[in-house]
């Protein structure tokens, strides 16, 4: 790119900026525009750095003069700038493309329908512990472009969601995770789950021969493509079985033994900081990539073992006369409800319902009718719930905001049962977010 190429940034947050002040620093004409308001702190940044920027709508005249566009992946495609520009011909990129052009660290990219975050934390905590140059960016921690503009790093570990990935072409990840593909977010894919699938896919672009990928051996729609690919990097399959791979990882009675290039690491299922089929699956894939960075068997062991989980992720909440309250806020698909709902073993109140992405509740019948007491809907439509279980389950309750929810849930458990908060919806009918959704289950069990 020359030098006097005209950058226009769609979205104010921390990609949008982080990239500006990428592309200023590396002496790029740049101008950012929002559709809606930039928070104070990215509007005052913005000003240091005397970075042109607009809020609360586009000039498309402006925005249609650059040479190329980056843009923050909360935008879909089909908003009419974005259409525009890429009818013109502009290229249109992710902030985590642009910021790949500029850094020579190794990059670990971690994608998948679910356990994105976890994963790449702690993997993260693996490295910084070993005394790994790390970052951490992507869809969690500071913006990738922020961070390779001001301090450099040896290695990144990036959290890619599939909207990102649809921004990237020349990037290329020297290893990929990619944990599991199941139905998510299709509203921005028309509905589609080969679209969404092949966006995920992209992890893998660019890769060759001296790259690996590290994917989820049990998980079919990543199997079946990977079969049908002629790709060369190195795989490195991990799975619930006992596979015996000759590099990956698998299990062998209650252990996890993890392969590579030497010794193989092997650590009982019991040590693990992070319980849950699900979480075996994300440690065995953090492990993976820890031995291709060289780190000691002891010092993953202790950083696998010493890791706290994140909140809103199955995380503990109390214990109320025997009740416990466990908050999974973040579960917004029936995927990663399933998991919960598969790691607890006591009979469970089940607060569920929000925003529903597409969900197939047949995929969790027989477990709810295993272990389910009673659903406390918390939504404003919650018919698709009623519809699935209504007839099954005795005890259904709607609600209409957490105080009740929570207070429905306690008067129906009983000494021994779980209330589990894992709602497999999006959360915005009725909160800000899942973080705003998890923190008032929260405060409302505490107030028991
Ligand atoms: P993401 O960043 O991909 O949304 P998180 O790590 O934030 O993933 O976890 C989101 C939800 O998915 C939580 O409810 C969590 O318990 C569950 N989960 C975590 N890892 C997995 C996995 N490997 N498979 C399925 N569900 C998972």
């Amino acid at each position: 790119m020359k030098r006097n190429t005209k950058i226009a940034i769609l979205g104010g947050g921390e990609s949008g900026t982080g990239a500006a002040i990428l592309a200023l620093k590396k002496g790029y004409k740049v101008f950012l525009s929002d559709n809606g308001p930039i928070k104070d702190k990215y509007k005052s940044v913005l000003k240091n750095y005397e970075i042109g920027f607009e809020e609360n709508g586009h000039t498309f005249k402006r925005i249609l003069d650059a040479d190329l566009v980056i843009k923050s992946p909360g935008i879909p495609d089909q908003v009419p700038v974005v259409s525009m520009a890429k009818e013109k011909g502009i290229p249109v990129i992710s902030e985590i493309e642009f910021a790949g052009r500029f850094t020579k660290a190794k990059k670990i990219c971690v994608t998948g329908s679910n356990g994105k975050t976890t994963t790449t934390l702690l993997l993260h905590h693996i490295l910084e512990n070993a005394g790994v140059k790390v970052g951490l960016a992507g869809n969690v921690g500071n913006s990738f472009a922020w961070q390779v503009a001001i301090r450099e790093f040896d290695v990144y570990v990036l959290e890619i969601s599939s909207f990102q990935l649809d921004g990237m072409f020349d990037f290329k990840a020297e290893i990929a995770i990619l944990l599991n593909i199941t139905p998510d977010h299709l509203d921005r894919y028309e509905g589609n789950f080969e679209k969404y699938a092949r966006s995920k896919f992209r992890i893998l672009q660019n890769q060759t021969e001296n790259d690996a990928l590290i994917y989820c051996y049990d998980d079919p729609v990543i199997t079946q493509r990977l079969n049908k690919s002629t790709m060369r990097m190195q795989l490195y399959p991990f799975s619930l079985m006992e596979m015996d791979f000759g590099q990956g990882a698998y299990l062998k009675e209650e252990n996890i033994v993890i392969k590579t290039h030497n010794k193989p690491f092997i650590m009982t299922l019991e040590q693990l900081a992070l319980q849950g089929k699900h979480n075996i699956y994300n440690s065995m894939a953090a492990g993976i990539a820890a031995r291709l960075m060289d780190i000691r068997n002891d010092s993953i062991k202790q950083s696998l073992s010493d890791f706290h989980n994140i909140p809103h992720r199955l995380e503990y909440v109390a214990s109320v006369h025997g009740i416990t309250f466990i908050n999974d806020s973040k579960a917004t698909n029936l995927n990663s409800t399933w998991y919960a709902l598969e790691y607890l073993d006591k009979p469970i109140v089940w607060i569920a319902g929000g925003i529903d992405k597409g969900n197939d509740y047949s995929m969790i019948s027989d477990l709810v009718k295993e272990k389910v007491k009673a659903i406390i809907c918390l939504g404003v439509n919650n018919k698709k719930l009623f519809d699935a279980f209504g007839k099954k389950l005795k005890s259904m309750v709607e609600t209409t905001t957490m105080e009740q929810a929570v207070i429905s849930a306690y008067h129906i458990a009983k000494k021994g049962d779980v209330v589990l908060l894992s709602p497999a919806c999006a959360s915005f009918d009725l909160f800000e977010n899942y973080e705003d959704r998890g923190n008032q289950f929260k405060e409302y069990v505490r107030e028991l």
